[in-house]
C-alpha cells in the first residue's frame, strides 16, 4: 500500500459541523436551537435509514456539548474543530464520548457496564456522551437497564440512541427521549454534494453521471459516497454516464432499449435472450427488475410530461432515443406496465417502487380523460343499452387535449 493511504471519500469529507450536514436542516436546526438556548435533553433518539448522517450529527453534537474552546466554558453550536476534545471526538477516540455499537453489545451485562460508568464525572469535558447505535438490537433486559439510567439520568450524561428501526424500541425508553427523524436525501442535494467533494479533490463528473448516482443510491448519502469512491478508482478523467454503469456492473443502457423493441414487437424470444444474457452475465436480476421499471417510468414520464429533461436527468441522445419509443406506446399502456413492474419489484420494497406507484396514480387521476380504457367503453356502451348515460356522462367529460 502507498505510504500515503488512501482514504474513503465519506470519512474524508464527513460533516464536521452542523451546516456541513446535508439534507438533515430540520435536524440540526432544531439541535442548534436547544443548544444556544441552553436546554439541552439527556436523551436523543436519531431515527432513519443507514447512511444519512445519523451518527455523523451524534459526533457533531458530541463536539459541540464538549469543545474546550467555546465562549464562556459552555456548549456552542459551532465546535472548534482543533481543540483535543474536537479532534478526538472526530477520530472517534475521545474517552468521554463513548461510542457502543448495539449489536455487538446488546446484552444486560453490557448496558450494566454503562450505568455503572456512566455516575463517573466525565475526565475532559463537560459530557459524557454515550451514542449507541442501532439501538433496536438490544435485548429487553438490556432494554429494561437503560431506562433505569434514562430515568435518573446524572447531569453529565447525555445519551444518543440511533436507530433504522424505530418501531423495535419500547415506549418507554421512546417517551424518555428527544425524537430526531432522519430524512432520505434529495436527488439535487446528493448531486451537489458529490460535485462539492470532485471539486475540492480536482476532479469532475458529467451532471448525467452524476445523477444517475444519486438515483442508484436512493437518498443515502454515505452509498452515493462510496459508488463515487468507486468511480474515481476506476476513472482516470472525467466521470460519465457510462462509467457509472460499468463499474457497478449494471445491465447496460442498450439493453433496455432492445427489450423495449421486443416488446414493442411482440417479439418474445428475443426478450428471453436479454434476460439470458442478463443472468449469463452474472447481474442481479432484482435490480434488473428495477432498472426495467425506472426505464419505463421514464418513458411514462416522456409520453407526458413536457418538461421531460429536467425530470429525466439523461444524456440527450438517450433522451431522444426513449421519447421515439414512448409515442408508439399509447399512455394507458405504460401506465399498465410500470404498474406490473413496480408490483414485481414491490416485495423488495424499494424507494423507485413506491414512486412509481404514486406517479402512475397521479398520472391515471389526470389522463384518465384522456384515454379511455377499453373497460370504460365497455361500461358506457352498456349504460347506453340502459338509457343511462347521461349521469355517467357527467364525471366523463370528452378528452380536452387528448395526446
Ligand atoms: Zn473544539
Amino acid at each position: 500500500m502507498a505510504a500515503e493511504q488512501y482514504m474513503a471519500i465519506a470519512r474524508k469529507w464527513r460533516p464536521q459541523a452542523f451546516d456541513d450536514v446535508v439534507g438533515q436542516k430540520h435536524i440540526t436546526r432544531t439541535l442548534t436551537n436547544a443548544i444556544a438556548s441552553g436546554r439541552i435533553h439527556h436523551a436523543f433518539l436519531f431515527i432513519g435509514s443507514r447512511g444519512i448522517g445519523k451518527t455523523t450529527t451524534a459526533r457533531i453534537l458530541a463536539k459541540a456539548l464538549n469543545c474546550t474552546n467555546a465562549e464562556g466554558d459552555a456548549p456552542t453550536v459551532s465546535p472548534c474543530g482543533e481543540c483535543d476534545n474536537c479532534v478526538s471526538i472526530a477520530a472517534g477516540n475521545n474517552i468521554d464520548v463513548i461510542e457502543i455499537d448495539g449489536a455487538s453489545n446488546n446484552k444486560v451485562e453490557d448496558v450494566r457496564e454503562i450505568r455503572e460508568n456512566v455516575g463517573m464525572v466525565p475526565s475532559s469535558s463537560r459530557y459524557k456522551v454515550y451514542i449507541i447505535d442501532e439501538v433496536h438490537q438490544l435485548s429487553t433486559s438490556a432494554f429494561n437497564a437503560l431506562l433505569k439510567t434514562l430515568e435518573e439520568p446524572p447531569a453529565h450524561a447525555i445519551f444518543v440512541l440511533a436507530t433504522t428501526e424505530a418501531h423495535k424500541i419500547p415506549a418507554t425508553i421512546i417517551s424518555r427521549c428527544q425524537r430526531y427523524d432522519f430524512r432520505r436525501v434529495a436527488i439535487n442535494e446528493i448531486v451537489s454534494l458529490l460535485k462539492n467533494i470532485l471539486a475540492k479533490e480536482r476532479l469532475t463528473a458529467t451532471d448525467e453521471a452524476l445523477y444517475a448516482i444519486a438515483r442508484i443510491a436512493e437518498g443515502g448519502v454515505r452509498d452515493a459516497e462510496s459508488i463515487l469512491d468507486e468511480l474515481i478508482t476506476y476513472c482516470d478523467r472525467e466521470i460519465t454516464f457510462q462509467d457509472v454503469f460499468d463499474v457497478l456492473g449494471l445491465v447496460a443502457w442498450q439493453s433496455f432499449h432492445d427489450l423495449c423493441d421486443a416488446m414493442l414487437t411482440s417479439n418474445v424470444a428475443r426478450q428471453l435472450e436479454i434476460i439470458e444474457e442478463v443472468v449469463a452475465a452474472g447481474k442481479d436480476l432484482s435490480q434488473f427488475a428495477e432498472d426495467i421499471l425506472r426505464y419505463f417510468r421514464n418513458l411514462l414520464v416522456c409520453r407526458t410530461a413536457d418538461s421531460s429533461e429536467i425530470l429525466l436527468r439523461l444524456p440527450e441522445a438517450e433522451i431522444e432515443a426513449m421519447n421515439t419509443r414512448a409515442k408508439k406506446f399509447t399512455v394507458v399502456k405504460l401506465i399498465k406496465l410500470v404498474e406490473q413492474f413496480a408490483e414485481l419489484v414491490n416485495g423488495f420494497d424499494s424507494q423507485i417502487a413506491q414512486r412509481t406507484a404514486l406517479e402512475t396514480l397521479l398520472i391515471r387521476v389526470s389522463r384518465v380523460d384522456a384515454e379511455i380504457s377499453l373497460d370504460t367503453v365497455m361500461e358506457k356502451l352498456l349504460l347506453l343499452g340502459k338509457g343511462g348515460i347521461a349521469a355517467a356522462g357527467d364525471e366523463a367529460a370528452p378528452p380536452p387535449n387528448p395526446r
